[in-house]
Formats: C-alpha cells, sequence, structure tokens
C-alpha cells in the first residue's frame, strides 16, 4: 500500500480539554487536526480549506450547531461528525438533514468514536463506487452490484421492499439514515407514518438476514431516528 496525503480534520470544538484530547486521539492516527474554538472560526476554515472530515461540537458559544453544520455543508462535501451532550431524537434527525454524516453523544468512548471516523473517511474516500461496492457485515454480504445477500454459501431471499430497504443502508453505510430518508428511498411520500411502516419491515429482513434477529449486528436501531448498516468486518 502507498502512504497517502495525512487525513486533515478540522475539529471545532469549544472546550480546551475535549478539543485537545480528541486532537490527540486523531493525531495518533495520524491525522492532520486544525483547531477551532467557535462556530464562526470553524466557518472561516472550511470555507478556505481542503478538508477531509469536520468534527463538530454542538454546544459552541456563538453560533447554534445545526447552523454550523448548514453553512459547513453549504461549501463542502467533506463528512461532518457531530459530538453532542444529550440531544433529543428530534435535533438528531434534523442535524442528519442539515448535512451531518453522524453524530456521538458525549460523554463517549474513544475508539467507538475513532471508528465512526474511520467508516466517514472510507466512505468519503470511494463516492463513486458506493452503489456498486461489496458489504461485509457481521458476516453477512450484501452483494449490490450482483443483488445477492448470502451467508456463507448460503442466498438469502429477500422481498423486493426487503432488498431496497437494505440496499438503502449498505448504499449509506457508516451513517445513520433516518425513518424519512428511508422511507422516501423505498416507497413514496403518500404513504402515512414511516416509523411504523417500517418496523414491520425491519423485523422481517432481521429474521432472514440477522444471526440472532433478538440482538441484529447488520441492521443498527438508532432510537428515535432511524437505522444504519453495522460496522463492516475488516
Ligand atoms: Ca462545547
Amino acid at each position: 500500500m502507498q502512504m497517502a496525503d495525512p487525513d486533515t480534520i478540522l475539529l471545532i470544538e469549544d472546550e480546551p480539554q475535549i478539543r485537545q484530547t480528541v486532537a490527540s486521539a486523531l493525531e495518533e492516527r495520524a491525522m492532520h487536526v486544525l483547531h477551532a474554538s467557535t462556530g464562526r472560526e470553524g466557518i472561516a476554515i472550511a470555507a478556505a480549506q481542503h478538508l477531509d472530515l469536520v468534527v463538530l461540537d454542538l454546544g459552541l458559544p456563538d453560533v447554534e450547531g445545526v447552523e454550523v453544520c448548514r453553512e459547513i455543508r453549504r461549501g463542502s462535501t467533506a463528512p461532518i461528525v457531530v459530538m453532542s451532550a444529550r440531544r433529543t431524537e428530534q435535533e438528531k434527525v434534523t442535524l442528519l438533514t442539515a448535512g451531518a454524516d453522524d453524530y456521538v453523544t458525549k460523554p463517549f468512548g474513544m475508539s467507538e468514536f475513532l471508528a465512526r471516523i474511520q467508516a466517514q473517511l472510507r466512505r468519503a474516500r470511494t463516492p463513486h463506487r458506493t452503489t456498486l461496492s461489496v458489504h461485509e457485515v457481521d458476516g453477512l454480504t450484501i452483494d449490490l452490484p450482483k443483488r445477492i445477500v448470502r451467508r456463507g454459501a448460503q442466498m438469502l431471499h429477500l422481498s423486493p421492499i426487503e432488498w431496497s430497504i437494505l440496499r438503502t443502508l449498505a448504499i449509506h453505510a457508516g451513517r445513520a439514515v433516518t425513518h424519512q430518508q428511508i422511507f422516501d428511498a423505498v416507497w413514496s411520500r403518500e404513504f402515512g407514518n414511516p416509523s411504523h411502516y417500517l418496523r414491520v419491515y425491519i423485523t422481517y429482513l432481521r429474521r432472514k438476514i440477522e444471526r440472532d434477529p433478538a440482538s441484529p449486528r447488520v441492521i443498527l436501531t438508532e432510537p428515535g431516528v432511524g437505522y444504519r448498516l453495522g460496522f463492516t468486518d475488516d
């Protein structure tokens, strides 16, 4: 493997101690970290520099986190991972709609945080391949180009709607997909409550594809928000 340039991460966080802890963890993974302690500073850096990823704290002194997210998204396609204190589910949905790709709730474990950062960087590196890729999750193979789902050598037969849901999660592997986003991708807007309707299909799907449908590892629930594809095997 050839050595790539280090990934440049913009870290927007007003609390120096948290900023230092997160920055050190990222730098240990050979990432280049730019610091911003206010929303305005973060927006300015994002407008001026090429970034591979943004880590955004929501509790900033000057600008609302959602606004910072929207403003950065206007000019950049870099993944945005939000760090927040206790937030409501509705706020998470608002954030994902404003262009955030993932979020962690404080206090968070550093290894999970880094896994999410790596997943976003990997996803951003191969944007054109996402619809054509093969995903391995907890021993399950989701082959998008061949439209095949199998566990080991055993082929699993999904209904068209089940396939469409799984495909939507796989295309967005590495990020939470809201009920509404899945719903829009699979059905049309004319139906009623998406979360109720989806739950039924997710149950069917899990029975077919999970090792243990009672503790799913392929389709993870984001409470009140939606679902995500589990972490890939690597
Ligand atoms: Ca803060």
